[in-house]
């Protein structure tokens, strides 16, 4: 298998359980994450191995989180369904419906999902 590189230090990162990570989440400790521990950087690791996304550091995990807070309004308010509301944001960042998976944007266009969300009110 590929070796997975952290795209902050282009190192490769280690494989480990979320309990080196995510010590109070009990709920996590026996899921697999790729992580590189310099850049305080990791990705959820599928069975098989193959990494769920690329690494995030905590400014991306926070846009992330900021970014699906504000999708998730829009199809919660029932205005729209899930898949809708995925076209709609596939549409407004000019992407492909198939690649609009917010687990896997980087920090700009993490932001630019705030943004157009944000303004679909
Ligand atoms: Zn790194």
């Amino acid at each position: 298998m590929a070796d997975v590189i952290c795209p902050y230090c282009g190192k490769k990162a280690e494989l480990s359980t979320g309990k080196r990570i995510y010590p109070h989440r009990l709920d996590l400790h026996k899921l697999l994450f790729y992580v590189c521990w310099k850049c305080q950087a990791w990705v959820g690791c599928h069975k098989s191995g193959r990494p769920l996304g690329r690494l995030a550091d905590e400014k991306l995990r926070k846009a992330k989180i900021a970014a699906h807070d504000s999708f998730d309004r829009i199809w919660k308010s029932g205005r729209l369904t899930r898949t809708e509301a995925y076209k709609w944001l596939a549409e407004k960042l000019k992407i492909p419906v198939e690649e609009c998976h917010i687990g896997m944007f980087d920090l700009d266009t993490c932001q630019r999902v705030t943004i157009v969300c944000g303004e679909n009110k």
